[in-house]
């Protein structure tokens, strides 16, 4: 497999054609390998290629102007034979059901890695939000909502943020969520402000352990935090998080990037000057926030660097890129950012890819803690919550390497070992109903 054309393989009685080189092919390809390898029953294997339902929904809302405007949303559950579903959602032009699919199966496995008990789920919604107003998403989200709340629950579905959703969008969620129900229903969402039972820790979680995750194998590899240098594209929650972490630690962030566009400062950027100041700046382009020269995303991520984040979206790193990577060490903060084609060359190259299901589940371990602490109405300091995080991660990696020395694979097949095995054996022992 060298070129990212190459498809999974489609049976005709598959029930869902995957999108011929999009992320739900991609998932499946990682599933089959780990499958292979661990020479699972070709039911089970057969039950885990498919998300468990999909729901499409098309809902109407009143625009500023006094149109009404026709979105398109998804809510997908992939496997929920763990626990009940959990994932984010996620608001962006591109948002599709083939994508929506990838990233829910992407969290069944994510969650199994680190050992928490929920099921795999995603949800987006078509749009751009960078061209609405705040009451325009307000009104999408809330209608969005309430056509999901036929999934949605916390002992059923709990939502959380992704790619241009945030704490506010979540607590619009829970609102309408609780206003149906007739009273607060914290637990129905992770990721709310803290305000309205949020929890201390999540919305730097992500990042967090992306951080953590680095530091155990810049270790690993006999290398060190402190003055290794870093490239990091995407800077939003995911990236400027990760970026503050470990500039805190002593990394030197040479770039940065978002889809406008990168920027490049050998001497290091000033993470917290980008951030503070971004939000002034209505086209949001990087360079006009410090002194730097101006990248492109494909030149950032062939940078000369120890360490590269990958934190915007999926199939960022493709074959052609994958060839001029320079950076001994790949952390994926985004999910999927790296196509198997691209995998197998870095593989080929002895770049170590840490890949997304351990690498940014600090995110959904802290959203557990959340759901947690909602149900029972009690609350953690934030120091309780980031040495529970450290804890979880750590250990995952721990088993994550010591599997991938046992099978003398590399880490993201070690990490689909764990996953693929645990959520295998759940639904093995739950037995296909009726
Ligand atoms: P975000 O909306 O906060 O930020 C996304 C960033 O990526 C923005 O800076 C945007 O400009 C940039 N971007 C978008 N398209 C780009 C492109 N083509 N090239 C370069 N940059 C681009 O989203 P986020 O929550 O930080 O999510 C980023 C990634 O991390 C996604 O893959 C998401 O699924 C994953 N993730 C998020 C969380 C979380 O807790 N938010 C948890 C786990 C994984």
């Amino acid at each position: 497999m060298t070129t990212d054309a190459t498809h999974h393989d489609d049976k005709s009685n598959s029930p869902i054609r995957p999108k011929p080189g999009g992320a739900y092919e991609m998932a499946l390809q990682q599933l089959d390998r780990a499958a292979k390898l661990l020479n699972l029953a070709p039911g089970i294997h057969e039950v885990l290629k498919y998300p468990k339902r999909e729901l499409s929904v098309h809902f109407p809302v009143k625009m500023d102007d006094g149109r009404i405007q026709v979105f398109s949303g998804y809510r997908v559950h992939h496997n929920l034979n763990r626990g009940p579903a959990k994932g984010g959602l996620r608001y962006h032009p591109k948002v599709d059901l083939d994508e929506v699919r990838a990233l829910a199966m992407w969290m069944t496995w994510k969650c199994a890695v680190v050992n928490i008990p929920f099921g795999g789920a995603k949800g987006g919604v078509v749009c751009d939000p960078h061209m609405m107003s705040l009451a325009e998403l307000e009104r999408m989200t809330r209608r969005y909502a309430t056509e999901i709340s036929i999934l949605i629950g916390p002992e059923k579905d709990i939502p959380a943020p992704d790619v241009n959703t945030n704490a506010q969008v979540m607590a619009w969620i829970m609102d309408t969520f609780s206003m149906h129900s007739g009273y607060s229903v914290p637990a129905v969402v992770t990721g709310k402000p803290i305000s309205v039972g949020g929890s201390a820790g999540r919305e730097e979680a992500t990042g967090r352990g992306v951080s953590i995750i680095a530091g155990q194998i810049v270790k690993k590899m006999g290398m060190q935090l402190s003055g290794a240098k870093v490239a990091v594209q995407g800077f939003g929650n995911v990236g400027y998080t990760t970026a503050k972490a470990l500039a805190e630690q002593g990394c030197i962030i040479v770039a940065a990037s978002n889809s406008k566009g990168g920027i490049y400062c050998p001497e290091g950027l000033p993470i917290q000057k980008l951030q503070t100041q971004k939000a002034k700046i209505k086209d949001n382009r990087l360079e006009a926030f410090c002194d730097g020269a101006i990248i492109t995303n494909h030149e950032l991520l062939t940078l000369e660097c120890d360490i590269l984040i990958p934190a915007a979206l999926e199939e960022a790193i493709t074959a052609d890129i994958a060839k001029d990577v320079k950076a001994k060490i790949i952390v994926e903060g985004a999910n999927g950012p790296t196509t198997p084609a691209a995998d197998e060359i870095l593989r080929q190259k002895g770049v170590t890819v840490v890949p997304d299901i351990l690498a940014n589940a600090g995110g959904v371990t802290v959203s557990y803690f959340e759901w947690v602490q909602g149900l029972q109405e009690f609350f953690w300091s934030e120091q309780h919550v980031n040495r529970q995080l450290e804890d979880i991660l750590v250990n995952s990696f721990n088993q994550v390497w010591e599997k991938a020395k046992e099978f003398k694979c590399d880490l993201r097949t070690a990490a689909y070992l764990i996953a693929v095995q645990r959520v295998a054996e759940a639904t093995d022992r739950r037995g296909i109903y009726p």
